[in-house]
């Protein structure tokens, strides 16, 4: 049998983590943080399931990873349907009928079309080649510059000219009147909150959990003390950034109680334009259809900043010059770490959603340990 470490109680090492443990492998899983679940953890608070870490919603059209994280979970049926304030103008996300209705009075998607093929005529064909372009390209220059210029710019610090287009192709544009923010076949909030999945798939008597712990502080034993590592932290972390900083985005999260029922009307409100300096305000108990207590309620606004070292980095920016550095740590773990498995959004520098780190943590677990 193999003795695991996993680095990182998050989605991707608990999934290898439950799997490795159930083929009868001894794993210990460290964390740096002072609780397990990364970036999915919530917590209760006055009854609500507090997302801590920002607006966490499942959805996938993966049948497999939705039956694999419903063993662990029983999903509600909730739909997200974010809406977006610009200067207190509401426009309805994703960009669908409703959103083109108001914002230019077409009723049918023809009307719509036209107006959007009217306003993308200004790229005269071209093929987009950063977000700016792709985003005029798939909804026109209006909500481009009301819903789209001024919240990208904000979260990803930096102009839509210098992002990468597939950014905003994550988001659907409709011509049907269809708020719906996925197209997945399933989706929806585990009831609870997503905290047990961690906590059930790391419950095995062959799994043993210490959270506060920082590789670091211990790197060289733990390499001579495993036989295999499992590693979901930075990867340029790991190299002690010998070729350089990748680019991450933080985020401060500011989390308020209030003393009302019911503060915005809806779980997620998106503030698109660029004074405001945060980009959404989350109202957790509408994750829950508002289920708690008719007098309290609890906020978070996001707020977008420049990752430096010893901050959380919540997303990897995937250009291409992060993407060339991400390569060139790739293969230096190819050559000189051969024992570390890299996974996760950090350890693969991808912005990963949940249903694709439990696949590819599956499909590790595949390859390493067999089905
Ligand atoms: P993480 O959750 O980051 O886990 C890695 C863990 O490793 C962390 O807990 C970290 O503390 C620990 N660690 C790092 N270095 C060390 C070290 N040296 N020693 C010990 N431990 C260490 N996905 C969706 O599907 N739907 C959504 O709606 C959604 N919304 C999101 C909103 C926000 C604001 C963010 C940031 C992400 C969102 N995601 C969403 C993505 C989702 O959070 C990730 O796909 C998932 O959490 C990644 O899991 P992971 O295990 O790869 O990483
Ligand atoms: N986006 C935008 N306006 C919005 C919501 C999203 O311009 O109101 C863009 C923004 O660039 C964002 C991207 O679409 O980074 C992807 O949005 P998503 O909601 O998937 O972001 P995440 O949940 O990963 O923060």
């Amino acid at each position: 049998m193999t003795k695991y470490l996993i680095v990182g109680a998050g989605l991707f090492g608990a999934t290898f983590a439950y799997e490795a443990a159930k083929k009868g492998h001894e794993v210990k899983v460290i964390e740096r943080r002072n609780h397990i679940a990364g970036n999915i953890f919530t917590k209760e608070v006055d009854g609500i399931q507090v997302h801590q870490y920002g607006a966490h919603i499942f959805h996938t059209s993966n049948k497999k990873v939705w039956d694999y994280v419903n063993q662990f979970a029983e999903f509600n049926r909730y739909t997200n349907s974010p809406v977006a304030n610009y200067h207190g103008e509401i426009y309805n996300l994703p960009f669908n009928m409703n959103t083109f209705n108001k914002l230019w009075g077409v009723v049918t998607p023809e009307e719509a079309q036209a107006k959007i093929d009217e306003q993308k005529s200004i790229l005269n064909g071209k093929r987009p080649e950063n977000l700016e372009e792709q985003a005029i390209s798939l909804v026109g220059t209006d909500i481009y510059e009301k819903l789209i210029k001024g919240y990208t710019e904000k979260q990803w610090g930096r102009s839509t000219k210098d992002l990468p287009a597939f950014i905003i192709r994550r988001l659907p544009v409709r011509l049907t009147y269809d708020n719906n923010y996925f197209n997945d076949d399933y989706q929806g909030i585990p009831v609870g909150g997503y905290t047990q999945i961690v906590e059930k798939m790391l419950a095995s008597d062959l799994i043993t959990v210490e959270t506060g712990v920082d590789f670091f502080d211990k790197k060289d034993e733990y390499l001579k003390e495993f036989d295999r590592i499992i590693f979901t932290g930075m990867i340029d972390e790991y190299f002690n950034y010998s070729l350089g900083e990748l680019e991450y985005r933080s985020l401060k999260f500011e989390t308020e109680k209030l003393d009302v029922d019911n503060y915005q009307g809806n779980a997620v409100v998106n503030y698109t334009d660029a004074e405001t300096p945060f980009t959404r305000i989350i109202e957790h108990k509408h994750f829950e259809f508002g289920k708690s207590d008719k007098n309290k309620t609890v906020i978070t606004r996001e707020y977008p900043k420049t990752w430096k070292r010893g901050d959380e980095p919540y997303y990897p920016v995937n250009n291409t010059k992060n993407n060339t550095l991400y390569k060139q740590y790739k293969e230096l773990a190819d050559r000189k770490a051969k024992n570390v498995l890299f996974g996760g959004r950090l350890g693969q520098y991808r912005y990963y959603d949940m249903d694709q780190v439990i696949s590819a943590a599956l499909n590790v677990v595949k390859a390493e340990i067999g089905d």
